[in-house]
C-alpha cells in the first residue's frame, strides 16, 4: 500500500507510522527524519536544512522534494510506502503525484490524524526520540520508556529534538494550517482521506488506522 500520513506537529505520525510500517511491510519514510539524519552527518543537506527546522519553518521545497524522492527510489516504491511529514505543501504534494504517475501508479489512501491543539502542545512538550533511529519515539508521561533517556527498542540515548520548544510549535502549528491543511482537500477531492481521530491510547489510534486501510 502506498499512504500519506497528514497531521499537526505531534499528532502521532512517527508513532503511528513506526507501528503501521511493521503491520504492513512498507518502509517509513519520515522527512524530518531524513533530515535529521543529515544534521547528525553534517552534510550540506543537513546544514542547509537546520535553519529552517530550528525556526520551525518548512525547509525549501528544492531540497525536499528531491530528498524525498531519491529515498523514495532506494526502495521498491511500487510494493508501498508510508510517507510521514511529506508532502507538507501543495507545491510536494503535486510533485508527488507527478513522480508516482512517471511510474505508472498513485496513492491509495492518505490519513488524516486529528488532534486537539492543546493536546499537540503537551505531546510535543514531552516527546524524546533516540539517536540511532528516530522512528523510535517516546513521552515522559504518556509513553515513557522501561528505563530513563534509554529506547527499549535499541538501546539508544533518547534526547529532546531542539525544535521542540513552544516557540517553535507555535510556528509550527501556523505554519500546519496556512501550508499544510491545504493538500487534504487536495486529497479529499482525489477520494484518498480518512480523518483518524488520534485521541486515546496509541493502540486504539493503530486500530482506527487499520481499520481504514481495509
Ligand atoms: P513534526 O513531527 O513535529 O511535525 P517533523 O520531524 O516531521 O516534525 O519535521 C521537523 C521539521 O523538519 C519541520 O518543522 C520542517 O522544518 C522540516 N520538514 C520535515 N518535513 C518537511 C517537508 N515535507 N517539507 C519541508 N520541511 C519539512
Ligand atoms: P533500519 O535501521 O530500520 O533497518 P536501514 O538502516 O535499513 O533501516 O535503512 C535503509 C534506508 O532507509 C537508509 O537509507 C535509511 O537512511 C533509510 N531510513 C531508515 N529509516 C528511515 C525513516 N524512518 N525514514 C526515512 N528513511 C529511513
Ligand atoms: P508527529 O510525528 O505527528 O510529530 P509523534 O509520533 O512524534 O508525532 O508524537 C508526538 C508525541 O506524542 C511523542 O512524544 C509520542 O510519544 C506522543 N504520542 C503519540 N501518540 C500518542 C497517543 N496516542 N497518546 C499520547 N501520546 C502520544
Amino acid at each position: 500500500m502506498r499512504i500519506v500520513l497528514v497531521g499537526p506537529p505531534g499528532a502521532g505520525k512517527g508513532t503511528q507510522a513506526h507501528v503501521l510500517a511493521k503491520t504492513l511491510s512498507i518502509p517509513h519514510i519520515s522527512t524530518g527524519d531524513l533530515f535529521r539524519a543529515n544534521i547528525s552527518q553534517s552534510t550540506p543537506l543537513g546544514l542547509e536544512a537546520k535553519g529552517y527546522m530550528d525556526k520551525g519553518q518548512l525547509v525549501p521545497d528544492e531540497v525536499t522534494i528531491g530528498m524525498a524522492k531519491d529515498r523514495l527510489l532506494q526502495s521498491d516504491t511500487a510494493g508501498g510506502f508510508l510517507l510521514d511529514g511529506f508532502p507538507r505543501n501543495l507545491a510536494q504534494a503535486k510533485a508527488l503525484d507527478e513522480f508516482l504517475s512517471e511510474q505508472r501508479i498513485g496513492l491509495d489512501g492518505a490519513l488524516d490524524l486529528e488532534v486537539p491543539e492543546d493536546e499537540v502542545v503537551k505531546r510535543i512538550a514531552g516527546r524524546r526520540i533516540c539517536r540511532n533511529n528516530g522512528a523510535h519515539v517516546y513521552h515522559v508521561v504518556y509513553n515513557p520508556p522501561a528505563a530513563e533517556g534509554v529506547c527499549d527498542e535499541c538501546g539508544g540515548e533518547l534526547y529532546q529534538r531542539s525544535d521542540d520548544t513552544e516557540e517553535s510549535v507555535r510556528t509550527r502549528l501556523e505554519v500546519y494550517h496556512t501550508e499544510t491543511e491545504p493538500i487534504i482537500d487536495y486529497y479529499v477531492q482525489q477520494g484518498l482521506v480518512t480523518t483518524i481521530p488520534a485521541l486515546g491510547t496509541v493502540d486504539e489510534v493503530t486500530q482506527r488506522a487499520v481499520d481504514a486501510l481495509k
